[in-house]
């Protein structure tokens, strides 16, 4: 039988509710028991695969393709259970298909409301998410409810966890509650009166938290907990600290030897193993004790938000930690580069240009691509990095002046980058296809396989085969490939089905490590094995790095 656990969060939010329930996770899982991660968000779009960057942060893609929260990237690096697209769900998803049910007839005339209707779909939603009724047995599903308790949009997905809860009874369900427990400098107190709120609003609803983690800048004093026990009706022991790192491989650590798993567990009745947390505590060591340290230029335009890289931020540093190193992330705004100033990148061990949507910043992106080919400084390209890597090469290798993408220039003499249905069939000539109004579907999404041709950088670091996950709309023109390789552009890999282009690089003997792929890589990366791109990436950073220094002291 799968038991629930659900954590709320209240006061405000980004107070790492979606580290906590993963750390939880994690430690659950070091237990021995099989764990997943459920993820509910209460806004109105079906998916955030629509939404800015800047509102939103990354949108994470799953191997099943679908576009979800970034939580589930934080889910996937915590813990094995590889999350699919039933473990993210919205409010948007739950109105959805209600309303198709109703229009189906399925209510068989009935009045539809929020209750019972939306949140009996909650609930089926949730239970889909665990995998009740498949093959695989959870032990434990943790449910994640975005949102801040007292906010309108979150009340059916409380209501229906309550609901949930008091149908599993009190042996199969257990309710976190995250808090914030501010520091008033002014008068040099930590303040729990937000708590005490948060969690009367919780009761309102019929919620008792069994836990309350308790965010703040420092360690949450006794007293103060002995205080919010009491008006929280929360056990002393369930009021656990959780104050600020720097490092979120800490908090399993941390949450673990305040006796949260323990607590957990007994109110599960669940018989496990001791927990083990020997790899985390690997883990932050390798990451406190660096033996090096490089800098990468990170050419994006989404530059005022990290969140829109966290996975790629991880992705590198993961990577740095196989290397031993500390790697430092630059961002470097890309609509300010151009010929004239592009110089500045030549202090670093590295060049990256991520992925990325629009016009905006792409001229700047290809002088960043086009400064790395020519100074030898490794170069990985994700996504757009790679169409701009592609389009730079057109241009500059092999004379094809205005190369360009159609979704920054649709009148470019020479579309080296075009949707498909652009330049399937027809010989290099532009056709506008109807795109529809269908925003959320015209993407390629997901994991997909491709051949890797032996020789190449690529097939060294992946071997015969690669499977990796998609987010973009945009290919290299097939009419294209032909003159781009006599340009000295090599093409290293092909996906399997469709024959697209997945990884071009450039020749061993001219560029030491220049690599862009049309996937997202990021997304497989994890603190435990790092991801074999980002590896060889840094590696090559390194060595760039070594080479540079060799040369200066040669000239001293
Ligand atoms: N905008 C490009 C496309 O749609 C690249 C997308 C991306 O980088 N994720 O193909």
């Amino acid at each position: 039988m799968t038991k629930f656990v659900f954590v709320t969060g209240g006061v405000v939010s980004s107070l790492g509710k979606g580290i906590a329930s993963a750390s939880l996770a994690a430690i659950l899982e070091s237990r021995g028991l099989k764990v997943t991660l459920i993820k509910l968000d209460p806004y109105l779009n079906v998916d955030p695969g629509t939404m800015s960057p800047f509102q939103h942060g990354e949108v994470f893609v799953t191997d099943d393709g679908a576009e979800t929260d970034l939580d589930l990237g934080h889910y996937e690096r915590f813990i094995t259970t590889r999350m699919k697209r039933s473990n993210n769900f919205t409010t948007g998803q739950i109105y959805k298909s209600v309303l198709e049910k109703e229009r189906r007839g399925d209510y068989l005339g009935k009045t539809v409301q929020v209750i019972p209707h939306v949140t009996n779909e909650i609930q089926d939603y949730v239970r889909r998410g665990a995998g009740i009724g498949s093959p695989e047995a959870i032990d434990v599903a943790i449910v994640e409810i975005g949102g801040t308790v007292g906010d309108i949009e979150s009340l059916p997905f409380l209501e229906a966890v309550r609901q949930m809860s008091l149908k599993l009874g009190p042996t199969n369900s257990a309710f976190v509650h995250l808090t914030y427990v501010p520091w008033i400098a002014a008068a040099g107190e930590l303040k729990t009166k937000p708590t005490q709120h948060t969690v009367q609003k919780l009761r309102e609803i019929g919620i008792q938290p069994d836990v309350l983690l308790c965010r703040a800048d420092r360690a949450v004093p006794d007293e103060e907990r002995e205080k919010m026990s009491l008006f929280t009706n929360v056990q002393l022991h369930g009021v656990i600290s959780m104050w600020d790192v720097d490092t979120i491989y800490k908090v399993p650590r941390i949450l673990h030897e305040q006796g949260l798993d323990e607590m957990i567990c007994m109110k599960l009745q669940l018989l496990t193993k001791p927990a083990d947390l020997k790899r985390w505590d690997r883990l932050v060591h390798e990451v406190e004790h660096p033996a090096q340290q490089l800098s990468i230029a990170m050419c994006g335009k989404y530059t005022d938000l990290s969140d829109s890289y966290k996975s790629l931020n991880e992705a590198l540093r993961h990577a740095g930690i196989q290397n031993h190193a500390r790697v430092n992330i630059e961002y470097v705004d890309s609509e300010t580069l151009n010929e004239g100033n592009v110089d500045q990148l030549s202090r670093f061990d590295a060049v990256l240009v991520p992925g990325g949507f629009g016009k905006r910043g792409v001229e700047g992106k290809i002088c960043a691509a086009r400064y790395a080919r020519e100074k030898r400084i490794p170069y990985l390209g994700i996504c757009l990095g790679m169409q701009v890597a592609t389009i730079e090469v057109a241009r500059h290798l092999a004379g094809l002046e205005g190369a360009n993408s159609t979704e920054f220039e649709p009148a470019t003499p020479h579309p080296v980058i075009a949707l498909i249905d652009e330049w399937q069939d027809r010989d290099g000539s532009i056709q506008k296809r109807d795109q529809g109004s269908d925003l959320g579907g015209t993407m390629r999404l997901g994991a997909q396989s491709s051949d890797v041709q032996r020789g190449t950088l690529a097939h060294q670091i992946y071997g015969d085969v690669v499977t990796e996950r998609h987010r973009h709309r945009y290919e290299a023109n097939e009419h294209y490939l032909d003159r781009l390789r006599q340009a000295g552009l090599v093409i290293s890999a092909i996906t399997q089905r469709d024959k697209l282009t997945e990884i071009v690089e450039l020749p061993r003997d001219v560029h030491p490590w220049f690599v862009g792929v049309q996937f997202h890589p990021e997304f497989k990366s994890t603190p435990w094995d790092g991801h074999p791109l980002f590896n060889s990436f840094i590696k090559a950073a390194l060595e760039h790095q070594a080479s540079a220094q060799a040369q200066l002291k040669a000239v001293a």
